[in-house]
């Protein structure tokens, strides 16, 4: 039988009502106590390293989390963390980052619904959770609502239903429909959840650095190009959401000339989109075409949820802006953008 380790973080899958609002409560063993049939399919273990409403997640409590897997990671075939929704996409994206060729399943898990409600879907979440944490399949992943998401594209788009995650600009990995698990046929079987036998001889390990000075700027018509100024003064990358394939304002508000100050300045700035789907071209338009001129970094379909970790990373690990700008263009894993 498989050994799993559960790492039980918060969110709303372990909280309870109480007066001040629901709050985290519950641990990973009283997680644990109500699945009880899922032992029949592998030896579960569980710890609790936090106990946090996901929204007061951040970068050392994600390094906390890779820490727990490192830990652990000769003793457990895969691993399964429970965590909040709301910053669910962020972490496995930032997992995927700092578990540098990791040969096991880590899959994260929640609920729309505390475990103690009666039509809770965290039982269904994180029995799916488990059942794919057995499977012989690398790397991370979202469990939620019967699909697995790859860790790089799980973005949390609906407040209060079941289907809250999406995976954007990739298919879900697989379906899981009553504990059955249908891996998608149409995927090109990349190093990232290739089956184990075609063994991946690198070793694993932890890379946790990762760098906090990071900003990620939404435009909006009639943005004043002032805040460049303090972006310049205080930060060692940029994120800029831009209008569709790529556009950046180049008249009144000459936002490209304030993007050339901070490329001169030697920070990192990144282009993405508003929108989700499709990513950004910046060889279309003549407004596009005057930003790609410059030594701006391309984040071509990734969400801002995978990028904004992607660019922390990448920070954190390479001095030269280069180097960071080939990290972020560069897909970790063959055959997909991120
Ligand atoms: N606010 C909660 C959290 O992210 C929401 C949830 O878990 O669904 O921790």
């Amino acid at each position: 039988m498989k050994k799993i380790l559960l790492i039980a973080t918060g969110g709303t899958i372990a909280s309870s009502e109480s007066e001040a609002g629901l709050l985290p409560t519950i641990d990973a063993k009283q997680i644990l106590e109500y699945i009880p049939d899922i032992e029949s399919i592998c030896h579960l273990t569980g710890i609790s390293i936090m106990s946090i409403d996901s929204t007061n997640m951040n970068p050392k409590r994600m390094v906390r989390i890779a820490e727990a897997i490192n830990d652990n990671y000769k003793d457990y075939d895969g691993f399964v963390v429970t965590h909040g929704t709301d910053t669910m996409g962020y972490t496995a994206a930032a997992l995927t980052y700092m578990l540098e060729n990791v040969n096991k399943p880590v899959v994260l898990t929640g609920s729309q619904i505390a475990i103690e409600a009666m039509n809770t879907d965290a039982k269904k979440n994180l029995s799916d959770a488990i059942r794919f944490s057995c499977e012989e399949l690398r790397g991370v992943f979202v469990a939620f609502d019967g699909k697995m998401i790859s860790g790089t594209h799980a973005v949390k788009m609906k407040t209060r239903s079941m289907d809250s995650f999406k995976s954007i600009n990739f298919p879900a990995v697989a379906d899981i429909m009553l504990g059955k698990i249908t891996v998608n046929s149409a995927l090109n079987y990349g190093n990232h959840w290739e089956k184990l036998e075609d063994s991946n001889t690198n070793t694993f390990q932890i890379k946790t650095n990762l760098c906090e000075n990071i900003f990620i700027l939404k435009l909006f018509p009639g943005m004043k190009p002032s805040i460049f100024s303090f972006i310049k003064e205080n930060y060692k990358g940029v994120i800029i959401e831009s209008f569709g394939i790529g556009g950046i304002p180049s008249e009144e508000y000459d936002i490209v000339l304030e993007v050339s100050k901070l490329i001169e300045a030697g920070i990192a700035v990144v282009i993405t989109t508003q929108c989700l789907y499709e990513g950004i071209d910046l060889n279309i338009y003549a407004v596009g075409k005057r930003l790609a001129k410059q030594e701006v970094i391309y984040a071509a379909d990734m969400t801002t949820e995978a990028l904004s970790m992607k660019l922390m990373w990448a920070l954190g690990n390479y001095q030269n802006l280069k180097d960071v700008k080939q990290f972020i263009e560069t897909p970790i894993f063959a055959d997909r953008n991120y």
